[in-house]
């Protein structure tokens, strides 16, 4: 079984899902970390985009479970990748990346084959549309563009990473358009998702009603 939570970049999907599957023991997918690790080894690459899709046939970006059991981890070549996905370099050419039939067909074979093998939460931008249109249930989660630029500045900081806050709204924003404007599963609104707004709501809340719903809505 499959929920899906799409929505623009920073609106809090990630860390929800991550804390929705851990309460109700499912695993969590994170859709948005195949795409940077497909963007590490464009940087890696000179982020020249012929020679990239050339090799991109010949490298691999994969998902496993983590060894919790918990969720999953993009992997490399079979390396594990940390952190540097997160880096302001990947951040800003990921979009262009995850624009590219490609690499998404790439992505989307790998989410639809780890998918078979546990209930899953995942996180993305297509998913509800595109990738799992068949879903139990469907969110889709906004925030207001200056809320969603604290939160993820405020996360980057507890990394140890060096981030304006100037910057990280500039990129959240042209993310936004550009993962919105692009001609291949642009993000929308799925049909027949609930939609919610975090702008004024703590992360407790958020995911209790997520959790909520799925308890109600799904039997598992
Ligand atoms: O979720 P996150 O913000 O880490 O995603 C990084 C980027 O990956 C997005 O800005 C978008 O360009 C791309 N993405 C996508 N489709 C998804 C998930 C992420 O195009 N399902």
């Amino acid at each position: 079984m499959i929920v899906t939570i799409d929505g623009p970049a920073g609106s809090g999907k990630s860390s929800t899902a991550k804390k929705v599957a851990e309460r109700i023991g499912w695993n969590y997918l994170d859709s948005g970390a195949l795409y940077r690790t497909w963007t590490l080894l464009y940087v890696m690459g000179g982020m020249d985009k012929d020679y990239f899709l050339d090799v991109a046939g010949v490298h691999k970006v994969t998902l496993s479970v983590n060894e919790k059991g918990t969720g999953t981890e993009p992997l490399l070549n079979g390396e594990k990748v940390g952190d540097e996905i997160r880096q302001p370099i990947i951040s800003s050419n990921v979009s262009a990346v995850a624009a590219m039939g490609p690499v998404r067909d790439k992505v989307n074979e790998e989410m639809r084959r780890i998918v078979q093998e546990h209930h899953f939460i995942a996180d993305g931008r297509d998913l509800g549309s595109v990738v799992f249109p068949d879903a139990a249930l469907k969110f889709y989660m906004v925030a207001d563009l200056g809320e969603r630029a604290k939160r993820r500045y405020e996360e980057l900081k507890s990394k140890g990473m060096e981030v304006s806050l100037e910057e990280i709204s500039r990129n959240l924003a042209d993310r936004d358009a550009q993962d919105s404007g692009r001609d291949i599963a642009p993000l929308t609104r799925p049909e027949g998702s609930v939609e919610i707004d975090t702008t004024a709501m703590d992360f407790d809340e958020q995911v209790s009603f997520i959790s909520g719903l799925i308890n109600e809505k799904l039997t598992v």
